[in-house]
């Protein structure tokens, strides 16, 4: 096991409804280090751009019209195993498949507005956290 990065973001659903603090709580208290963190919302356009590889699926222009309707929370997080250890913090994608005590099963309202990103690979993680983070800051 190697101490790597994932890349997460809180959703706009949780954002909006007083979540992002105890969602942070769960991410610190499993181990995770936050390296970077803001709040921005995210145009549209932006939004179809983080989530290019969905582009050709029915639930791409709801995705998108969703992750640009308020603000979100884009972290960079270190940990051993984080990418894969994140996963299972977070839970299954539709919350009605996720396990007890995860983020999603916690927080998520709908397999749209599920709470929290976390990135599916080490590559994937490193180009995630550098479209929210790179030119900009240092981490
Ligand atoms: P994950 O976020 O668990 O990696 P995916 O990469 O498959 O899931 O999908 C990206 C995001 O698209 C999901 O987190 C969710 O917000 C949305 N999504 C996925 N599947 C559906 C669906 N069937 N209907 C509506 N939204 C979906
Ligand atoms: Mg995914």
């Amino acid at each position: 096991m190697t101490t790597n990065r994932t890349f997460t973001m809180i959703k706009p659903d949780a954002v909006a409804e007083g979540n992002s603090g105890a969602i942070i709580k769960m991410i610190e208290e499993a181990g995770f280090r936050i390296v970077a963190l803001k709040k921005i919302q995210l145009t549209k356009e932006r939004a179809g751009q983080f989530y290019a590889v969905h582009s050709e699926r029915p639930f791409y222009d709801g995705l998108t019209t969703y992750m640009s309707s308020g603000p979100i929370i884009p972290m960079i997080l270190e940990k051993d195993n984080a990418v894969a250890d994140f996963r299972k913090l977070i839970g299954a994608t539709n919350p009605a498949q996720a396990e007890e005590g995860t983020i999603r099963k916690l927080f998520a309202k709908s397999i749209e507005a599920n709470a929290i990103h976390g990135s599916d690979s080490d590559e994937n993680a490193k180009i995630e956290g550098d479209f929210f983070f790179a030119g900009v800051e240092q981490y």
